[in-house]
């Protein structure tokens, strides 16, 4: 499905990938053809801007790991608006209050009785108690093609008493209620065209059922139309979801992307085909990968990102195994506590480290910030050698960072004890000390 918007941006991500330059020029150039293959998708205008202005936006501000190209980064931009913009994580039915009633609404001939027995069908193979229930108080062939249905995916259909929409709903739930079901799927009548009459009517109806899901099944046919459809109904119902069907039949895939983000009414099942299994979750990152089809660049890229940081701990604990670990990497290793354990992450990143359980929770920020405060107050050549720190240099250091000689004494005497037993540490042994050491940062001075 999607399969010419899939194509294009298909194509332009293949060119992005292993581009080891991405000049202000080319993203411009790419994000025009992505401007074309969007629109010709049949995206609303305003969301194919939304989408080009934001991708331009975050690929700028983008930081580029070392170890990635600017083209698989820019991938991975693309994936994650995509995924945003289509609801973000997958959501499963808010089926809590037992019964709960699913409502399905839209216009005549979207699916919504086609769709109803494939949700039931579906959320039995889940193990959940379902019925089927049609409230199409003027069609009785339409409550029958339910009925028919039901009986072919195996699930009960209940018979709705009463003249109205509204009384046959509350007559189903009840029996529901009675019959000890947990999910009552609600089909709904449906019009030509979206008209005050059908809005009223089903308006009544959730007003009466109170349903946890109410979802708008709309055929990926109707192109632009799909968003007044959309808007419509969920001005009506506050729509918790749309079922969209037909995407077999449709290759642009557009009216996805427009409804999401201009109503920020999320896509919850796709319908794919005439036949009753033929209809599956929809899952918004998966479906923005299988658009871009790079599934591989974008884990690599969630990988490295997630690896930056730890790449650093690994180069500041080289440093300090060789020895040549400074106060001044001593501070940088101190501003990083706060965010990722800082001293014990790092300390972790040795084979074979085991920390004392209690190092990371002793550390607290204000120790660390006083310890930080007092290592920006020494100039370069005392941060790179301590020893040249006499009596007046503390006096200075101490003033000039708000605390005192004897704090000061205490932090440096700890560093240089570090320090020694850095370049005495070697294999398993070394790593004791390490993890010795990592817990009595806890205890230091400024640590009370
Ligand atoms: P309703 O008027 O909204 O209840 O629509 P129906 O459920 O009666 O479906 C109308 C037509 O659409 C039927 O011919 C269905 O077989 C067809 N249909 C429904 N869902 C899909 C789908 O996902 N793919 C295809 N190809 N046809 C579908
Ligand atoms: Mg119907």
């Amino acid at each position: 499905m999607f399969a010419a918007l899939s194509e294009k941006l298909g194509g332009i991500a293949e060119r992005l990938r292993g581009t080891a330059r991405v000049s202000e020029k080319d993203l411009d150039a790419t994000l025009r053809e992505m401007r074309l293959a969007l629109l010709e998708a049949d995206v609303a205008l305003p969301v194919v801007r939304f989408l080009i202005d934001e991708a331009r936006r975050r690929a700028l501000g983008a930081e580029v790991a070392k170890s990635l190209q600017p083209g698989q980064v820019i991938i991975k931009i693309l994936h994650d608006l995509l995924t945003e913009v289509l609801g973000g994580q997958r959501r499963d039915l808010d089926v809590s209050r037992i019964p709960s009633v699913v409502l399905l609404c839209g216009l005549q001939g979207a699916g919504k009785t086609t769709t109803a027995g494939k949700l039931a069908r579906l959320l039995r193979t889940q193990g959940r108690k379902v019925a089927l229930t049609s409230v199409d108080a003027t069609r009785p062939a339409a409550r029958e093609q339910l009925q028919i249905l039901a009986g072919q995916v195996g699930v009960p259909y209940i018979v709705g008493e009463g003249e109205t929409a509204e009384a046959m709903a509350v007559s189903a739930l009840d029996q529901a209620r009675t019959q000890g079901h947990h999910i009552l799927i609600l089909d709904t009548a449906g019009r030509q065209v979206v008209d005050e009459a059908l809005m009223a009517e089903i308006r009544a109806v959730a007003a009466r059922v109170e349903p946890s899901e109410r979802l708008l099944v709309l055929d990926s046919m109707t192109g632009q139309t799909a968003l007044t459809i959309a808007e419509q109904f969920h001005a009506a119902l506050s729509l918790t979801g749309c079922i969209l069907t037909k995407t077999d039949a449709d290759v642009r895939g557009g009216a996805a992307l427009s409804v999401a983000r201009s109503t920020g009414v999320v896509i919850r099942y796709v319908g794919t085909g005439e036949k009753i299994g033929a209809f599956e979750a929809f899952d918004p990152g998966r479906f923005a990968g299988r658009i871009l089809g790079q599934g591989d660049v974008v884990g690599l890229v969630e990988k490295i990102q997630a690896t930056v940081d730890r790449e650093k701990a690994e180069r500041a604990a080289r440093k300090l195994k060789k020895g040549e670990f400074d106060l001044m990497d001593f501070a940088e290793q101190l501003g990083q506590m706060q965010n990722m354990g800082g001293m014990a992450g790092m300390l972790k990143m040795l084979p074979g480290m085991k920390l004392p359980k209690d190092a990371l929770a002793q550390l607290d920020d204000k120790p660390i910030k006083r310890m930080q405060a007092m290592i920006y107050s020494m100039t370069p050549k005392e941060r790179r050698y301590p020893k040249i720190i006499n009596g007046s240099r503390k006096r200075r250091i101490a003033a000039g960072s708000g605390t005192s000689v004897q704090e000061l004494n205490q932090m440096l005497k700890q560093f240089a004890q570090m320090q020694k037993m850095m370049k005495k540490m070697k294999g398993a042994k070394g790593r004791r000390m390490l993890a010795q050491l990592a817990g009595r940062f806890g205890g230091m001075p400024g640590a009370r």
